[in-house]
């Protein structure tokens, strides 16, 4: 099978490259970039790309998929059509599941049910902790074979420095990177937003920055001692200056630390807590944070400091969020948002470069697991992503595949989407 995908602008750092080029696609590969007509030949499928752009495929590698255990709020296969509709190939999701993903038999679940469906790639994520418990180790090297693509107890942090200490040890023997959700559970202890002005304004009590920052500051220190040369560690949904802060510094001397945030976190803060008259969809964790978090997560975004933009894809159900804010679960869902957002509020600003915004959401992600994609050189899976700069769109929960439709973004006109998602040369979405 041969597809031609004619005359887009194809962005693709990993190549250095942002030029208006036919590319080619056989039997699921990249074949081809620029001078595609002639060897595509008389057969092929041709998709016109003009006017758009083509990039590698999208990978989130933070979200929530919620089987087994919770499909009322998302399933494997509604979670896969979502990502699909949002421009992304590829999603790597949490154990925070139901049984845990902490054994064999749920991670081979998730690869079959993810099989079934097949319009995006699945990467389940093992937990660091038996039952994310934080007191033993779950099967790591099970998992491993099971395809793991990483570690983590996201949704809680691996409290234990002694735990943290033997995943980062151990982790290596399998070249899995371990994702903190970085929270001092007894700084935050009862905290439904972030602590300052907002907070006091509300009445409702407060989680610090700093219940983020001593996590990381902690973790970058047993990462320095005990993880060796290959210990990794990844900060999630890095939410505060200071610890981004730490991340740079720790990244200075040559640690193997990444980090990621989200788009809520770079796009809004505590303030739209108290202006949304404390609506439950700007509930999350970590908290929407202050005007100067914000403004130094962009910087980091520009200056190269963050890795990787994911969505922390979160699904709950409508009468689940439909509570008092102090009562409402944290997360908001991001999968048929994040490109549309980044493209109409980070790119078209100027704040980062398309191509930055790609490495962001694509290079990096696929680098850090160490999954294919991430790359259109000859030869690379035909993972792709189409989306157009200039096509106005406005977020509507409604039309939303995913059955999470709690999102602060509601209402927003943005311009910039996905418009279409190739699996190994095969149209999916769109
Ligand atoms: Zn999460």
């Amino acid at each position: 099978m041969k597809l031609l995908i004619r005359g887009g602008r194809v962005v693709d750092p990993s190549q250095d490259l942002d030029e208006t080029v036919d590319l080619v696609v056989e039997e699921g590969f990249v074949a081809q970039v620029g001078g595609g007509r002639a060897r595509a030949g008389r057969n092929a499928e041709v998709f016109d790309a003009s006017g758009l752009v083509v990039t590698p495929g999208l990978i989130d590698m933070h979200v929530h998929l919620r089987e087994p255990g919770h499909e009322y709020k998302e399933t494997i296969g509604s979670g896969m059509a979502a990502a699909a509709a949002g421009g992304f190939t590829a999603v790597a999701c949490m154990a925070n599941t139901d049984p845990v993903n902490d054994s064999r038999s749920v991670t081979e679940h998730m690869v079959a049910e993810a099989a079934r469906h097949d319009t995006a790639r699945v990467y389940p994520i093992g937990a660091v902790s038996k039952g994310l418990k934080g007191e033993e180790l779950a099967e790591l090297g099970e998992m491993a074979e099971a395809g793991i693509v990483a570690l983590s107890d996201d949704g809680r942090p691996v409290e234990s420095s002694e735990l943290m200490r033997r995943a980062l040890e151990y982790s290596q023997h399998f070249g899995l990177v371990v994702i903190q959700h970085a929270e001092d559970l007894d700084l935050g202890a009862g905290g439904v937003m972030h602590e300052g002005e907002f907070s006091t304004r509300a009445g409702l009590p407060g989680l610090p920055g700093a219940a983020e920052d001593v996590m990381v500051a902690r973790d970058l220190i047993l990462l320095e001692d005990f993880g060796g040369h290959n210990g990794r560690y990844h900060v999630a949904h890095l939410s505060t200056a200071r610890s981004l802060d730490l991340v740079r510094e720790a990244k200075s001397r040559g640690l193997r630390v990444t980090c990621e945030v989200t788009p809520h976190h770079l796009l809004l803060t505590d303030g739209e807590v108290w202006s949304s008259h404390l609506s439950t969809d700007t509930k999350m964790k970590p908290p929407l944070r202050s005007e100067r978090d914000r403004i130094s997560l962009l910087e980091g975004l520009a200056d190269g400091s963050i890795d990787v933009i994911a969505s922390d894809h979160a699904p709950h159900h409508a009468d689940e969020k439909d509570v008092q804010f102090s009562c409402a679960p944290f997360g908001i869902v991001g999968l048929e948002s994040t490109v549309s957002l980044c493209l109409d509020r980070l790119v078209r600003p100027g704040t980062i470069s398309l191509s930055r915004m790609i490495e962001l959401l694509s290079c990096n992600p696929a680098e850090i697991l160490g999954v294919p994609g991430g790359t259109l050189k000859e030869g690379a899976l035909a993972d792709i992503t189409v989306m157009s700069l200039t096509s106005r769109t406005t977020i509507n929960p409604k039309r939303f595949r995913s059955k999470g439709k709690n999102t602060p973004f509601d209402g927003w006109k943005l311009r910039g989407r996905a418009v279409n998602t190739f699996l190994a040369g095969r149209q999916v979405g769109g």
